[in-house]
């Protein structure tokens, strides 16, 4: 694999999630997910910053056994089965809470692993060996003050913590195309025309329009009816160098209103 400028910086995920089934079935995105695990370097521990973990307020997981947490309903006992039994990872989460200035960081003993973390951590380190906390979404902020606070978390990559933003950059749940589900990469026009405006956005190191979501037009209001499941993606753009290099992979459509599309930095 072809080296970053800065072979002591961690490469930063953002993973487009999807249906919480890609934990447990073959499919080209699992497969991307396991492949794209490949090409970092083992690392220490993962802070994932996962869209199905909002809370009022910013808190990490600060347990030493972070439980599985299967958050989701009416899907095959198969996927209830599964369990990520990683290790927490407290002294890092302390270490969070003292790097991250502009805002009070809790220390969260109750959550856990999320789908949002697990189901992609589930095919990238099967293992489950190496240690993951999440750092949550405070709902009340907006997409700014997340940026801002991604910013915060920088000095991680240097030592050897993978970041992961895991959501999906275009995820609309009410308008699921579910007559079409014959077709496993059908996309509505919205889907991929958003779909290319934030890569483009992406590639140009354009963040202030992609911080500025709201005001990108209708494709960008239907695939963002709500914030948790692009603003991982902000986390991990925020953490990029400048000029630093971007690659995506899993790139398409999936259900008709959601983009798999996921990015490596670095
Ligand atoms: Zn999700």
């Amino acid at each position: 694999m072809e080296q970053t400028n800065d072979s002591r910086l961690m490469p930063v995920l953002f993973i487009g999630h999807g249906s919480p089934m890609n934990a447990v079935e073959e499919n080209e995105f699992s497969r991307g997910w396991m492949e794209i695990a490949g090409t970092l370097p083992r690392p220490e521990a993962i802070l994932c910053i996962s869209a199905h973990w909002e809370t009022n307020g910013t808190f990490v997981t600060a347990m030493e056994r972070p439980k599985t947490i299967h958050d989701f309903g009416g899907f095959p006992e198969r996927l209830y089965e599964v369990s990520y039994p990683a290790p927490g990872k407290p002294e890092l989460a302390k270490e969070i809470t003292g790097m991250i200035r502009s805002v009070p960081v809790g220390r969260d003993y109750s959550w856990g692993l999320d789908h949002g973390c697990w189901s992609v951590l589930t095919r990238m380190y099967p293992e489950a060996v190496i240690p993951v906390v999440q750092l949550s979404l405070d709902r009340s902020k907006p997409a700014q003050f997340h940026y801002d606070l991604a910013k915060e978390l920088y000095p991680l990559r240097k030592n050897g913590i993978l970041i992961i933003g895991s959501g999906n950059m275009v995820h609309n749940l009410r308008l699921i195309a579910w007559d079409r589900m014959d077709d496993p990469a059908f996309g509505y026009d919205w889907t991929i025309e958003a779909g290319m405006k934030m890569k483009q956005l992406i590639l140009s190191g354009d963040h202030r329009n992609l911080i500025d979501y709201q005001s990108q037009g209708k494709a960008f209001g239907l695939s963002i009816p709500t914030p948790e499941h692009y603003l991982p993606l902000l986390y991990a753009l925020a953490l990029q160098e400048e000029g630093e290099k971007t690659f995506f992979f899993n790139d398409q459509p999936s259900m008709g209103s959601l983009m798999m599309t996921s990015v490596k930095i670095g």
